[in-house]
């Protein structure tokens, strides 16, 4: 595809988009803000929303979108912002928001297509490169596979700390890049890879970097303001609820990236809910515009019917006529009003995640929906005449026997009786992921997963249930890069095309082999994480484990998050202006 057809595309997305911020680049720092997926995976990504609003809400900055196109980069085509055409290359600042591991190969790709030495320290004392910063979720738990390929990387919720990133680049891009390097360095929650030495992590006397994590959900504006028929969450307003999780799952990395759990208050996600139904965003058919509607709006948290005021949110919401859909919801208890609201606006699916078919393993990794709480649900689903129900389990939890798999073909049938239309499962494998508490241990053979799936599937399928399994393979793929090191940098950048086959061959060339990050790990011993102080201690980790270990269930955080210290993270602050870390009283007052 010429230059000319590329850009004409771009045109075509932009010319379906609402709430895109158009500025010339004159006299402006110039920030190219990447999402290293697809323009429709990338579109729904409210993280990617609310740096692309901070980042132009200065006069002197513009900040265009960048999304990962293989087939662009097949056809030898560069890296180019949607909004300009404009190549990567030529930005002041490159900042990527990475959410899975599984994006990591991308983003070498898109090193790749964007003709820059990748590593930073191939770059480093060559003026004219833009710097290149990342964040996001996977990055915030462990940075070390990627650490490489940028000058500096956020560690934890950047929201607060924007308005200062943003003006140090403006004040120092000019500048020689080490005493900009110095002053990102300087800033709370920034690492600077360069800066640190592998096998100094984990070096008592090198200070890990403290997860940014923001007190005041005030603070937050976590709301959709672009808009597109294109994206997975098409026409969607997206509104964060509530940030974090306090149930402890102790598989789950949102739980533990995320924490303390924080709420909105219910007027103002019902305040953002009017003013995203005020929108009328164009639809088309035909090839052409068609009228236009109302964008549905989408809850969006860890577990959104854990928000203190679903009941009373959902009512209101469905009072206003929104259609609505929710990213996640738990059964202990389920909202009613929340799973009527759903259905009245059309919502196709009810899914409930279940995570492990017996009560044992549920005790196991702190899930403990009860199985009279999940069939509550699917009778509702039922009564609501829900088209489908959709089952979410892991396999290979630790402790896991066939037994347990016995348990989900149990409850799936449970389930199956009581719900009459398409009764779907998923079995995902289970992938220990950095501060958590089973960030220890081993990841089940591939074998033993495929042999669990096929159980599955021989005493389900027959009784009309859709088995969806995902390969163990590439669990184990994503298991590496989550648990992985900076040895994983130059594996990324050696994989053309990627394929399993391809990923061992490249693991093998550079020395390494999957076995050495999905074995079990000894606590206690140096991790590649420790780079990063999430604020879970370490003794909370372990004290979550043995609980595990002993089939009991765990701690929660309490209502508000208020006078608990548990697991340490309500205990400390860092003062994002002055980079101090401050201890904080069970009263929540800094000491
Ligand atoms: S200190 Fe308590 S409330 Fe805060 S995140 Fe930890 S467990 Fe939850």
């Amino acid at each position: 595809m010429s230059h000319w057809k590329q850009i004409a595309a771009t045109k075509a997305i932009l010319g379906r988009e609402t709430g895109a911020i158009l500025k010339d680049h004159g006299g402006k720092l110039r920030i190219a803000l990447a999402y290293p997926n697809s323009y429709a995976v990338g579109m729904s990504s409210l993280a990617l929303q609310i740096l692309y609003r901070g980042f132009n809400a200065r006069p002197d900055v513009v900040c265009e979108r960048v999304f990962w196109d293989p087939q662009a980069a097949a056809a030898g085509q560069p890296l180019l912002s949607l909004e300009s055409g404009t190549p990567v290359a030529d930005f002041d600042v490159w900042a990527f928001t990475v959410s899975f591991e599984m994006d990591y190969f991308n983003i070498a790709a898109m090193l790749r297509q964007a003709e820059m030495p990748p590593l930073a320290a191939e770059r480093a004392g060559t003026e004219g490169y833009p710097l290149l910063i990342a964040g996001g979720p996977a990055l915030s738990m462990n940075p070390e596979p990627l650490a490489p390929f940028f000058d500096a990387v956020v560690i934890g919720e950047v929201e607060e700390l924007l308005p200062r990133l943003t003006a140090l680049f403006v004040e120092a891009i000019e500048e020689d890049r080490e005493r900009l390097l110095d002053a990102l360095e300087a800033l709370p929650g920034v690492y600077v890879p360069g800066r640190r030495v592998v096998g100094q992590i984990g070096n008592p006397s090198y200070e890990p970097i403290a997860r940014l994590w923001v007190r005041d959900p005030d603070a937050l504006e976590p709301v959709s303001s672009l808009y597109t028929p294109d994206a997975e969450f098409a026409n969607r307003h997206l509104i964060e609820i509530a940030r974090g999780c306090g149930r402890g799952c102790r598989f789950c990395l949102a739980g533990y990236v995320y924490r303390p759990p924080r709420e909105q208050p219910i007027d103002r996600i019902l305040a953002w809910a009017r003013e995203g139904l005020t929108r009328q965003l164009p639809v088309f058919a035909h090839g052409g515009r068609a009228g236009t509607q109302a964008p549905s709006i989408g809850l969006v948290s860890a577990a959104v019917s854990d928000h203190s005021h679903i009941d009373e949110l959902a009512t209101e919401l469905h009072g206003m006529g929104a259609r609505i859909t929710v990213s996640s919801m738990r059964t202990d208890p389920i909202s009613v009003p929340l799973v009527r609201a759903m259905a009245a606006s059309g919502t196709q699916t009810l899914t409930i995640a279940p995570e492990a078919g017996s009560e044992r393993l549920r005790r196991v990794i702190n899930k403990t929906q009860t199985e009279a709480d999940l069939l509550t649900a699917v009778e509702l689903a039922q009564t609501l005449n829900f088209p489908q129900l959709k089952l979410y389990f892991m396999i290979g939890h630790p402790t896991e026997t066939d037994d347990d798999i016995q348990g989900i073909v149990d409850l799936t049938l449970k389930a199956r009786a009581i719900f009459r239309r398409n009764v779907t499962i998923n079995a995902t494998p289970f992938v220990p992921k950095a501060h958590t508490p089973f960030q220890w241990m081993a990841v089940t053979p591939a074998k033993t997963l495929h042999a669990r799936q096929v159980m599955l599937k021989r005493l389900l399928t027959k009784h009309n249930v859709t088995v969806s399994a995902d390969s163990p393979e590439w669990a184990e793929v994503q298991a590496v890069l989550a648990r992985g090191d900076r040895r994983l940098a130059p594996v990324l950048m050696d994989i053309d095309r990627l394929t399993l086959r391809g990923f061992s061959e490249a693991l093998a060339r550079h020395g390494l082999a999957a076995e050495e990050f999905l074995d079990e790990r000894t606590p206690g011993t140096p991790q590649p994480w420790d780079v990063v102080e999430s604020g879970v201690t370490p003794s909370f980790l372990r004290y979550e484990q043995r609980l595990a270990d002993r089939e009991r269930p765990g701690h929660r955080c309490p209502p508000g998050a208020v006078e608990c210290l548990a697991c340490g993270v309500c205990g400390v602050t860092v003062d994002v202006n002055t980079k101090t870390t401050l201890p904080v009283t069970l009263s929540g007052s800094t000491a």
